[in-house]
Formats: C-alpha cells, sequence, structure tokens
C-alpha cells in the first residue's frame, strides 16, 4: 500500500506525470492515490519531497503480480503497472489474448519457413530460467518447425526516429528532452532526415527519470503521439507513421535530395524556363549554371554568386536556420550574394527554389548588379512542381532497438549461446511482435525493427524500468533440439489454443 504524508506534500504533480496507471491525483495541492493504486513504487521513487511511503503491511487483500521483480499488489480487477497482466478473482492473468496471426509475411520465401505465431500476448517466463511461455511445433510442407515467444523485458532497449524534414530541429549531440527530463539525444542528418536515438540501457537506468524514458520509447513504439522538445533547438511532436510537427508546423514533404543533387536531376527543365536556378537547402546550395549538370544541358557560367561557401563547382554550402531549404535565408532576394555584371546581363531571370519545391521565386538581374523578385509564371510553376511531385510525403519513422541476451535468452534454451550463434548463422528466425527484426553483426542479439510493422500496440514497459517487447525465434524443430531447446515443453497448436484460450 501506498502511504502518503500530507503534510510534506507540495501538490508538484510530479508523481501525477510518472504515474503509468493514472492513479494519483493532486486536488487542493494535495496527492491521494486512487483505487487501481498497485504500489509499484513509481511516485515513491520521483517524490522530490519524501512525501510518500511503500507500507507493505496490509497487501494481505490483494494478489502480488510475480511476473517481474516489481510485484504490483494488484487489487480485483485492475492491472499492474505493466497493464499486462490483471488480478482475475483468484488469478492474476495475461490480459490480452495471444495473438496467433499478424505475422509478417516477408520472409517465408527466403528462409522455407515463417513464426507460427506471434508472442504478443503470450506473457513472460519470470524468472528467466523458466520455459518460455509458450513453445509451439507445426509441421510446415513435411518440416517440423518450432517457434518460441515470449514477453521480455528488455533493459538495454530504445528507438532510433527518422524525421522527415529540412528543418534545423537543433545540434547533432543536444540533448531532447520529455517533461524536462533527458530521454535522448540528436544523433545524425542521414540523407535529408534528422535522426535521433532515444533510451538505451543509460537513460533507462539513470535513477528516476528512467520511468520517462521507458514511457516514451513504447509510447513511439506503439505509434503514439510524443511531443519532445531538443535543447536549444525545436519542440518536436512525433507519431510513427504521421507527419512530424515542428515548431507547431507540420512538415509536408520529403526533400528530393540535396541542392546539388536536386540541380542534377532538373538541370534541363529548369535551363528551359530560366537563366540560373539557386536550389537553396542548408546542406549543399545547388547553382544549375555553374554545376557540371548545367554545362551538360549547354549552360555556361551566369554570374550570380549564391549565398554560401563554395565547396565545388555549382555547390555552396548554406547555415542551418528556419529559412528556405532549412537555411537562415528568409527572403529569397538574399539568396544572391552578388552578380558579376561582366558576365551576366540585365533581364536574365533566376529561379530561386528549395529542394522540395514548396517555395519558390522568379528573380530578374538588374543594371545596376541588383536582383528584383518579378513573380512566378505557369511556366516556372510546372517546373517547381514537377521537384515537388518528386518528393515522397514527410514521415517519422520508429525503429525499436533492444538486445535478447543474456538471461532473456534462457526461456528459450538451455544453452543460451548455441541460440544466439544459431541467430547469427541464420539458422533461427527472430521476429518482433510479428515483424522481421534485423540483427546486429558482432555478439549478443541486438536487434532493429520497424514498428509501423509490428502488431498494433504490441510493447509496454515495467517500472524496474525496462521495455517488454514480444519476441519470436522460429527453427525447425532439429535445430532447436540441437540448441538445447525445452523439448519437454513443446505444445501443439492444438495444446496452445487450449492453453491460451482461444478458439480455433
Ligand atoms: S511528487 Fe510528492 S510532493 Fe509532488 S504532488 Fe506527488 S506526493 Fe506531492
Ligand atoms: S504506486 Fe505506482 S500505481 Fe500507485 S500511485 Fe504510485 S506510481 Fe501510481
Amino acid at each position: 500500500m501506498i502511504h502518503i504524508y500530507l503534510d510534506k506534500c507540495k501538490g508538484c504533480n510530479i508523481c501525477v506525470k510518472n504515474c503509468p496507471l493514472d492513479a494519483i491525483e493532486v486536488k487542493n495541492k494535495k496527492a491521494y492515490t486512487k483505487d487501481n493504486c498497485v504500489s509499484c513504487g513509481i511516485c515513491v521513487r520521483v517524490c522530490p519531497f519524501k512525501a510518500i511511503e511503500k507500507d507493505t503491511l496490509n497487501t494481505q487483500n490483494y494478489l502480488i503480480c510475480k511476473n517481474c521483480p516489481v510485484n504490483c499488489t494488484i487489487p480485483e480487477g485492475k492491472t499492474g503497472a505493466c497493464t499486462r497482466y490483471q488480478s482475475n478473482g483468484n488469478e492474476i492473468i495475461r490480459n490480452r489474448k495471444l495473438v496467433v496471426e499478424g505475422v509478417y509475411k516477408s520472409n517465408k520465401e527466403k528462409l522455407g519457413f515463417e513464426p507460427i505465431i506471434t508472442g504478443v500476448g503470450s506473457g513472460t517466463s519470470y524468472p528467466c530460467c523458466r520455459p518460455a511461455p509458450a513453445i509451439v511445433q507445426e509441421n510446415v510442407d513435411g518440416v517440423d518447425v518450432v517457434t518460441v515467444v515470449t514477453e521480455a523485458p528488455l533493459s538495454y532497449s530504445g528507438v532510433k526516429v527518422k524525421i522527415d524534414t529540412n528543418m534545423h530541429i537543433g545540434d547533432e549531440g543536444a540533448k531532447v528532452k520529455r517533461d524536462g527530463k533527458i530521454v535522448g539525444m540528436v544523433t545524425t542528418e542521414e540523407y535529408g532526415s534528422k535522426m535521433l536515438t532515444l533510451g538505451g540501457a543509460n537513460l533507462l537506468s539513470n535513477g528516476n527519470d528512467g520511468f520517462i524514458v521507458a514511457k516514451t520509447i513504447v509510447d513511439l513504439a506503439n505509434s503514439r503521439r510524443v511531443t519532445l522538445k531538443v535543447e536549444s533547438g525545436s519542440t518536436l511532436e512525433l507519431q510513427q507513421g504521421h507527419p512530424p510537427i515542428i515548431d507547431g508546423k507540420k512538415e509536408k514533404l520529403m526533400r528530393v535530395g540535396c541542392g546539388s543533387a536536386t540541380v542534377g536531376m532538373f538541370a534541363r527543365q529548369m535551363s528551359e524556363v530560366v537563366d540560373e536556378a539557386i536550389i537553396l537547402d542548408y546542406h549543399v546550395i545547388g547553382l544549375l549554371s555553374e554545376h557540371f549538370a548545367g554545362e551538360e544541358v549547354g549552360l555556361t557560367y551566369s554570374g550570380v554568386v549564391p549565398y554560401g561557401v563554395k565547396s565545388t563547382r555549382g555547390r555552396y554550402f548554406g547555415k542551418h536556420g528556419h529559412g528556405w531549404g532549412g537555411t537562415e535565408i528568409m527572403d529569397p532576394i538574399d539568396s544572391v550574394a552578388e552578380v558579376d555584371m561582366k558576365l551576366a546581363r540585365p533581364g536574365m531571370k533566376i529561379l530561386v527554389t528549395e529542394t522540395t519545391g514548396q517555395k519558390a521565386a522568379l528573380l530578374e538581374v538588374q543594371h545596376d548588379g541588383s536582383v528584383k523578385d518579378i513573380g512566378l509564371n505557369e511556366q516556372i510553376l510546372e517546373v517547381v512542381n514537377l521537384i515537388s511531385s518528386t518528393c515522397e510525403e514527410s514521415s517519422v519513422s520508429v525503429i525499436y532497438t533492444g538486445g535478447t541476451g543474456g538471461s532473456a535468452r534462457a526461456g528459450v534454451s538451455t544453452l543460451p549461446r548455441k541460440l544466439t550463434d544459431a541467430i547469427h548463422n541464420d539458422e533461427v528466425l527472430m521476429t518482433v511482435a510479428g515483424a522481421p527484426a534485423f540483427v546486429l553483426p558482432g555478439g549478443g542479439i541486438n536487434f532493429m525493427v520497424d514498428v509501423g510493422k509490428m502488431v498494433p500496440e504490441s510493447t509496454t514497459w515495467v517500472p524496474t524500468p525496462a521495455t517488454v517487447a514480444p519476441v519470436e525465434y522460429t527453427m525447425t524443430r532439429k535445430k532447436y533440439e540441437e540448441i538445447g531447446g525445452h523439448k519437454a515443453q513443446i505444445m501443439t497448436k492444438e495444446d496452445l489454443y487450449k492453453k491460451f484460450k482461444l478458439g480455433n
């Protein structure tokens, strides 16, 4: 039971924000637990004023869940902190049916077999020396295939988040926060997308801040919307499969390439409607007439000097910002640093656009070498629209990353090293919530999986803190015996349906 010392409580709401079950509320600046509190202890650990204590007495009327080390005391009809297990009369039961269907189908041809079931709804084998909750065998085209499933707590987990945007969201290495707590960092920028790395073993075990880290990983892996703040950078609203919202603005298009690539792809069409083009891009700004692609379509250098620092022919580096193409340029006129009138001529037309073609302007060179915005015409709009139509829609993609090494292997095999080796040798197909996992080379079983292919709402977290992912290992029965599998626990699909109370 949880006891709150009202005289010490300041009503700061920190416990409310961290409770996984919405089981605590603040009224008149004092915290009170609700009837679904399971004594998971998170609020005890996060309260900065030591106003909450866990009372280990008075638990006789509750069932204690023993499926993870937290040991929630669950009131009748309620769930534990992880939301997976429920007190149901006299027993603690998994409250989600085993998901048999929902297996991503692309591996069958390559491997000759695919998972028989998913791990979603299977429950765990905690403590890990117990065999996995479901080890099922089926004959597939004359071959006995075994799938072993478990919902494994993975302390060594996180997400990599790809955000399709040109906008500068913050510097690489900048901390990413949720509700003021560090949950990860901006890592890299890869092919026009910003990458975040959130979670990981160190942040998950970072004292009492690990709860919000676990919650963030699971929210993103379950395709829920999450608001994050990059230190000295942007506010991001992110949801798997949806356009990112950056500083309140929804992103529309993923760029077609850098400014140089855009020149390379559309040099011919641009050269037919203008004398010069500047493609603004925070990474590489392209200048049509000077670029090799410009030469290829018959242009010679126009004398226009674009904003930026020259890198190579027709390629310039800009500066990050919130302007056109993710540069600091807010007014297209500023994209022209100067015009060399020994080469240029008055009346020359310059297209200024972005790699997504979302913003565009037409400038005209004046007698004194200045430029004037003269407005777009139909012909030029067609070219700009062509660039836009080549772009994909911006999206947020979440890759769940974890490791099932260590004790998580013991529920699968009595010879854990052999399981690792068999996975690396492609003798065991590893899937996560039904989706194919990419297993990283080297030691351990570190994997990455596209959450867009996983069974929806398939991950959860426990207040150790760790995330919980359903994992399936599929192989021939022969291989399962070779790697020291729990042979005595292999069941037929019929037995499985009975054990998990599924209709067939
Ligand atoms: S965290 Fe502590 S002080 Fe803050 S509202 Fe909760 S019980 Fe009160
Ligand atoms: S003990 Fe756990 S479930 Fe209960 S109020 Fe605190 S955080 Fe919520």
